[in-house]
Formats: structure tokens, sequence, C-alpha cells
């Protein structure tokens, strides 16, 4: 059963009145449970993808492709509640924000997901959460730090905590080692799949390093805008 699945996918950026095609008629299917490792040089669309996907971005309305997440259209459903609940976005420079501590970061999630007053009113749950999420990726001892006073690597696992905050069952990941030195990258991903194992659930990574795609179920390249 596909979680995911992507139809003709086009996406052309406008530079002034230039045209830059960058996908021109992706499709691909992702199915429960599945890891699946993006490959593709720099600048093949690999992040323009991974938004697409994530619907942080909408691709070409002509001609029109189609992301479907569980069978349904994402463009024709609540795209703000398929961001907020069934996809967890994690990105190659974290983007935490910085004046919010780790635990502020991870509380942005249920935030954004349940609205300022839905949040007011489970807030004790919330805050309960989050530290159980942040003790999971071994950040109890961080709570109130804020993210300049983190290493790389803990960075990306206040941004994974976050991501995993309102239980999505999609993580989509854009090169989640991309900014860290081997041995935390390395680090990083075994964590990554120890919570995929734990929690059962659908991952896409964009990677452009052979030894965390060899840990997917399968890899797939972006080359001249098609799988
Ligand atoms: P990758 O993640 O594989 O390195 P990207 O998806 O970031 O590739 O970018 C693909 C191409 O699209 C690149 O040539 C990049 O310069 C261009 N691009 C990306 N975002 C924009 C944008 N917002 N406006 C114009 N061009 C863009
Ligand atoms: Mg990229």
């Amino acid at each position: 059963m596909p979680l995911l699945q992507a139809h003709n996918l086009f996406k052309t950026y406008r530079l002034g009145r230039v045209p830059v095609p960058v996908l021109r008629g992706v499709s691909l299917s992702v199915e429960k449970g599945e890891f699946l490792a993006v490959l593709g040089a720099s600048g093949s669309g690999k992040s323009t993808l991974l938004h697409l996907l994530g619907g942080l971005d909408t691709p070409d309305a002509e001609p029109r492709g189609r992301i479907e997440f569980d069978g349904k259209d994402i463009a024709a459903g609540n795209l703000d509640g398929y961001r907020a609940t069934s996809v967890g976005f994690v990105f190659q420079f974290y983007h935490l924000l910085p004046e919010l501590t780790v635990l502020g970061n991870v509380l942005l999630a249920p935030m954004i997901a349940r609205g300022p007053l839905g949040y007011l009113g489970s807030k004790a749950v919330a805050k309960a959460k989050a530290t159980e999420v942040l003790a999971a990726v071994g950040l109890a001892h961080r709570l109130t730090h804020r993210p300049a006073e983190l290493s790389g690597g803990e960075r990306q696992r206040v941004a994974i905590a976050r991501a995993l905050m309102n239980d999505p069952p999609l993580l989509l990941a854009d090169e989640p080692t991309g900014n860290l030195d081997r041995a935390t990258g390395e680090k990083i991903m075994d964590e990554l799949l120890a919570i995929r194992r734990a929690r059962g659930l659908t991952m896409v990574v964009v990677t452009h390093d052979a030894e965390i795609a060899a840990k997917a179920d399968r890899q797939i390249r972006l080359t001249d805008g098609r799988m």
C-alpha cells in the first residue's frame, strides 16, 4: 500500500523572465513503512521535490501533477493540516528559531497544529510530550538551552524532535547529515533509523551520501528533472 504518491510533477522557477525548469515529470511511490533515499547531483531538484512532497511548495499548475497522501490529493484537502500533522520535516540547516529555547522550538509544532487557543488548552500535555520526545533524542539535559549553545548534531536532534512532536506517519529529511561531520552524521542517521523502527515511520531522505543511501530500502536518483 503506498502512503505517498507523486504523479507527473513539474516545477519551473522563474529568474526574472527566464524560466528555469527543475522537475520535468517526476513520478514516484512510497510504500507504508518504506525508507526511500533520493539521490542526485547538487542542483538536480532534490530539495524542490521534497518541498512539494511536504506541501511546503506547489508544483506547476500546467501540466498539472498530483501528490496523493493515503490515496487523497493533498492539494484538494487542507494543506496546512497536511503539513502540520501528516508530515515531519527535517532540514539540512535545522531551521530552529534562535530566540527560543530547545523546548520552545519543539513546542512550535503543536502550537501550529492546534492554533493558539487549542495549544493553551493542552499546554501541560504538550510540554510533557516535548520533554519526552527530547529525552528520546538524548536532549533531556538541554531543554532550556538556546540553539546557539548547542553543537550541530544536537541542533539536528532538536529539529528531529520538532518533526516528531505531532506524531506524523511520514518523515521527510533533506540532507539531514549534510552539515555535520561524518561520525556525527552517521550517529544521527542511525538514531533516525531507530526512531523509524520504533514508530513504524515512512521515511524519504534526500542525500548525496552513498553510505546513507545504502541503508535505505530503495534508492532513486533525480537526473535532468526526472527519476
Ligand atoms: P538540490 O536540492 O538537488 O541541490 P534544488 O531543488 O535546491 O536542488 O534546486 C534545483 C535548481 O533550482 C537549482 O538550479 C536552483 O538554483 C534552482 N532553484 C531552487 N530554488 C529556486 C528559487 N526559489 N528560485 C529560482 N531558482 C531556484
Ligand atoms: Mg538541496
